[in-house]
């Protein structure tokens, strides 16, 4: 696997010239990036992993500096499964960018309390996109959000990019995998599949209560086990509003946190 550290390196190995899917992520990389990797794969195409913690998606009060940094294991976890290149730039990749203002859907659900977060995150996927130039990228379907916010963007900025959205992976316990669960303690990862269980259990009662029965018991239940909800509830798949029934809305979606960990969580519906 040939590991590029500089977009010069990258342009001066034509490599867009070949046909790219590409995989941004954080590292840290877990069977849910790998997925996304495999599948990548099945594109025909070479497959490049970009890993880069973004500085411009975290709050003054967030994780940054914890965030878990491990280049080497990841180097490896790459190579095993023949990926063909990876791009890791240096820590300074994001200084001097000019700030990308997201749309107002960027306001919503996640937006509330992380405000500026997807302005961070669409600055550093034009910067990424517009270095490596791919003709697919491939995101987790956990970052709904960030899913559907980078895939209108696309349209818009880089028609010649096919965004490619995949489910969900996740732990025997149904915890969704995540990067930040290796920031829970040992108490705190025991009760962290309450928050799976919470959007299973609404879709498996959405006919025997209301939208509001359903948020209301299932909030109380999460925060008996000392979970704290930063937003919960059923909501337009397109333009992520609230529904006010199922016949509204898709997805049910939540991010709570633990302790000081921040998990994020949903369900979409199928017609079903
Ligand atoms: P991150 O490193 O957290 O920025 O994630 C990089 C990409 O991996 C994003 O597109 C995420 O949505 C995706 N991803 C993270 N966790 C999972 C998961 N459990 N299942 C599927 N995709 C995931």
């Amino acid at each position: 696997m040939k590991i590029f550290e500089t977009e010069n390196d990258i342009k001066d190995n034509r490599l867009n010239a070949k046909g790219l899917s590409l995989i941004p992520t954080m590292g840290n990389l877990h069977e849910g990036h790998l997925s996304l990797i495999k599948a990548a794969k099945n594109y025909n195409n070479k497959t490049i992993v970009s890993i880069y913690i973004n500085p411009l998606q975290f709050g003054p009060n967030e994780d940054f500096k914890n965030y878990p940094r491990t280049e080497a294991s990841d180097i490896k976890k790459l190579k095993k499964i023949d990926c063909d290149y990876a791009f890791i730039p240096q820590d300074n990749f994001a200084k001097e960018l000019k700030l990308i203002k997201a749309p107002s859907i960027s306001k919503k659900l996640c937006g509330k309390n992380r405000p500026g977060h997807f302005d961070g995150v669409l600055t550093i996927i034009n910067k990424i996109f517009s270095v490596i130039l791919p003709s697919y990228a491939f995101f987790g379907l956990k970052d709904y959000q960030q899913f559907i916010l980078i895939r209108e963007f696309t349209k818009n900025y880089f028609p010649g990019i096919k965004i490619i959205g995949l489910p969900i992976i996740r732990e025997k316990d149904g915890l969704a995998m995540s990067s930040r669960n290796n920031l829970l303690t040992r108490d705190e990862r025991k009760i962290a599949p309450n928050i799976y269980e919470s959007l299973k259990w609404i879709k498996n009662n959405r006919r025997e209560f209301s939208i509001t029965e359903l948020v209301k018991i299932s909030s109380e239940k999460l925060e008996r086990n000392n979970i704290q909800i930063d937003y919960l509830g059923i909501f337009d798949k397109q333009s992520l509003k609230e529904a006010k029934n199922f016949e509204e809305g898709a997805l049910i979606a939540i991010a709570a946190k633990l302790g000081k960990v921040r998990l994020i969580d949903n369900i979409i519906l199928d017609k079903n």
